[in-house]
């Protein structure tokens, strides 16, 4: 259930409803927006007498939610979740954030070619895998944690923030120095264990859409983050696998449009792992753009074809400059700043 308070209704108001709901066996997770507060209550309400809420002070209005999923839900922040980052940078809202980086961190070099030149295109975030998870054991598995160290003196040095993919618990807690924004990678977005783990950390996570998921799947992944208390998720459209082998997945654009309707998250574009081939990855970062998006990821390498993994969809540095400045232009065109 969501119960909407009055624009002027006064904390005292406020927890006399808090304590009502309680009292009524559901938990409460509350957000204040710019406008009105808002308490969503998550647990057995299918016998929870609604009219009970709706005439206590300082009530706007009482909804049942039939979604299976309540927090990642629009009505829990109609206006939009916007995820407040150091520097300034913000993901949701106006701005389109961009994050651009290697697959892999594989050497300093590499990392801090790469954050001078993202930097200076005008991304906010630095990626760069450091947990990878490759379909074979034999591919590289990346630098593990000496990698991060590097990633994050890089970005340091430029003023970038750092996003990297967390593969399993145990990594959360030697990963937090590092990274600015944890990422669940495609493979883990029904590690459900992970997600619990992730509701009590103390960072925001990049939430991937699984290969096979479907967008509800995705939102009630997110629900396992957020209830825990971390309401700081971002999604990400990937592309899925579908009966087409032309790309290395299907980028699946109309996802954009729907996360909005349905839910206050943001949603990055992933035009990289969308398409898997360089020469695909600009129209699609375009589209996604267009479609609405809240950020691009972006896999970008000095020397991308030698890229330790995902060479083949790996933009160089200079391709990455040509794409940012079309960004802008689209960006413009949709009511965005980039
Ligand atoms: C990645 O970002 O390099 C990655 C492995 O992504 P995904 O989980 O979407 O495959
Ligand atoms: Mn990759």
């Amino acid at each position: 259930m969501i119960v909407s308070m009055q624009e002027k209704a006064t904390e005292e108001q406020i927890y006399a409803v808090i304590e009502t709901m309680e009292e009524a066996g559901v938990n409460v997770h509350r957000t204040t927006g710019a406008i009105q507060t808002i308490l969503a209550g998550v647990g057995p309400t299918a016998n929870v007498d609604l009219s009970k809420f709706e005439v206590l002070p300082g009530v706007l209005n009482v909804i049942r939610i039939s979604s299976p999923y309540k927090l990642a839900g629009r009505a829990f922040r109609p206006e939009g979740t916007v995820i407040e980052f150091r520097n300034g940078v913000k993901v949701g809202g106006e701005q389109v954030a961009v994050m651009a980086g290697p697959c892999s961190i594989e050497s300093r070099e590499q990392m801090f070619a790469t954050a001078a030149r993202v930097k200076a295109i005008g991304a906010g975030f630095l990626r760069g895998g450091a947990f990878k998870p490759r379909s074979s054991p034999y591919a590289f598995q990346g630098m593990g944690i000496p990698g991060l160290q590097m990633m994050y003196e890089a970005a340091q040095e430029h003023g970038l923030l750092t996003v990297s993919e967390v593969m399993e618990i145990a990594q959360i807690e030697p990963m937090l120095p590092y990274v600015d924004l944890f990422q669940v990678g495609a493979r883990n977005m029904q590690n459900f264990n992970l997600l619990r783990e992730l509701g009590q950390a103390r960072k925001p996570v990049l939430l991937k859409r699984g290969i096979a998921a479907t967008i509800e799947e995705l939102l009630l992944s997110s629900e396992y983050i957020m209830a825990g208390g971390n309401y700081e998720v971002i999604l990400c459209e990937r592309g899925i696998r579908t009966y087409e082998t032309a790309t290395r997945n299907t980028m699946d654009i109309s996802a954009i449009p729907v996360i909005h309707k349905l839910s206050h998250l943001p949603i990055v574009g992933d035009p990289s792992h969308g398409t898997g081939r360089r020469d695909m990855v600009a129209p699609m970062a375009r589209a996604a753009v267009a479609a609405g998006a809240d950020a691009i990821l972006v896999e970008v390498h000095p020397n991308a074809d030698k890229a330790a993994s995902d060479a083949a969809q790996t933009l160089y540095l200079d391709q990455f400059d040509e794409l940012m400045g079309q960004l802008r232009v689209i960006a413009t065109a949709v009511g965005r700043t980039m």
